[in-house]
């Protein structure tokens, strides 16, 4: 693999447009930058290598087996990993070893779990505290979808926002983890406003209490510039960089 191989070039050029989107997005001119995590799951370590060699530092994943094989392969220590699947709690020992982040933490048994397994990891290897997202369900921004089965963020995931200021005081509360602060994916097929402007609103309500918990977590290839404009600090973008995967996530 070459640094200069037809697939490198083509990752650039896709960054490099992604980046350019963000730039148009920006809501005034001067602001701060957000932070990139592309979002390479279900492809493969010799592509995050070449997003390394690009200047990418954040990659995000949703499945363990996948991603801890990955983290080994690469074996980056400057490359920050970023858990955004749902998570069971006997994943949590794994996902500590290699994640700089979670982002899809919806209740407390997988706080207990992270937690109790990153002061492990912290015994062993000194790292940092784990930094944790509260993932929202916003489909309570569309009232006029009520209640198909399962509602309207039916496989999205997420906790509910009346929910959010008790996990996050247990997050906050916890040893080896940190609010870092909120997530979440609008549900598909619908105007992605309503949803980020709620999560702008609750991302404030933390921020009240929480300081520290100034990220907001939010925006994909398809609804980036919306995100942007409702104040997300962490953009998770795959497809628009990589290109493609199998349809079911
Ligand atoms: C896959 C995924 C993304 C990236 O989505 P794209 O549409 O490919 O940009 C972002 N967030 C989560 C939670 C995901 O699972």
């Amino acid at each position: 693999m070459s640094p200069d191989d037809a697939r490198t070039t083509q990752l650039a050029e896709r960054l490099d447009a992604v980046r350019r989107r963000i730039a148009a997005a920006l809501p005034t001119a001067g602001a701060i930058e957000p932070a990139l995590i592309v979002v390479t799951k279900f492809h493969p370590g010799a592509d995050v290598q070449r997003l390394r060699r690009l200047g990418v530092a954040d990659v995000g994943e949703n499945r363990d087996q996948e991603a801890a094989a990955k983290a080994a392969e690469v074996a980056d220590p400057e490359l920050r990993w970023h858990f955004i699947g749902q998570l069971q709690s006997n994943k949590a020992r794994s996902v500590a070893g290699y994640a700089h982040s979670v982002h899809s933490i919806d209740r407390p048994s997988l706080v207990k779990a992270l937690d109790r397994a990153m002061v492990a990891e912290q015994q062993e290897t000194g790292r940092a505290r784990l930094q944790c997202y509260i993932q929202l369900d916003l489909s309570g921004a569309y009232p006029e979808l009520a209640a198909p089965a399962g509602g309207a963020n039916s496989g999205r995931g997420g906790l509910a926002p009346s929910s959010m200021m008790g996990l996050a005081e247990r997050i906050a509360a916890a040893q080896a983890l940190e609010l870092a602060g909120v997530m979440a994916v609008a549900p598909l097929g619908v105007d992605p406003e309503p949803a980020f402007e709620l999560l702008a609103r609750l991302s404030a309500e933390v921020v009240e209490e929480h300081p520290q918990a100034w990220r907001m977590s939010a925006g994909m290839s398809h609804d980036l510039e919306t995100a942007l404009a409702y104040g997300a600090t962490h953009l998770r973008v795959g497809s628009d960089i990589l290109g493609p995967r199998p349809a079911v996530l």
